[in-house]
């Protein structure tokens, strides 16, 4: 299974039995499932969906956004505790605006969940910790 280091990026190719144990990253050696989601910009989001296995759920949001900062701690959380399932990732939409733009991006927060590359699902809006929870694990299912 391939997964992208959260810190430096470098691919790193785990066994696909053994993704639920803490690892290292090859290169720069901090720890692969660090219970923090990834900031992505417009230069590295292709390749961030293109190089990991496992389902991304990326987070559109934007500084001003008063729902966006509520949700912020629950995806953290839920990073916390499902990173071995799913990547979470984040898009800041001021800064990364060709990606938003891509997806179409209306309103914020919005949720995206991709699996190899392809958009699964998407959800506007924020939920509270037990409902996102309920969303993704149905989400996962598509
Ligand atoms: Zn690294």
């Amino acid at each position: 299974m391939f997964y992208t280091c959260p810190s430096c990026g470098a691919i790193n190719r785990i066994p696909d039995d053994q993704h639920n144990q803490q690892g290292q990253c090859g290169k720069c050696k901090s720890a692969l499932f660090n219970a923090t989601p990834v900031a992505l910009n417009d230069t590295g989001f292709q390749r961030f969906l293109a190089k990991n296995d496992l389902p991304v759920l990326v987070d559109f949001w934007a500084e001003w956004c008063g729902p966006c900062k509520m949700m912020g701690p629950i995806f953290k959380e839920l990073c916390a505790e499902q990173q071995h399932q799913l990547r979470f990732a984040k898009v800041n939409t001021e800064q990364a605006q060709m990606v938003s733009q891509q997806f179409g991006i209306r309103s914020i927060p919005t949720l995206i969940l991709f699996r190899q590359g392809k958009e699964v699902d998407r959800l506007a809006g924020a939920l509270p910790a037990p409902q996102l929870r309920q969303w993704i694990a149905a989400a996962l299912q598509k």
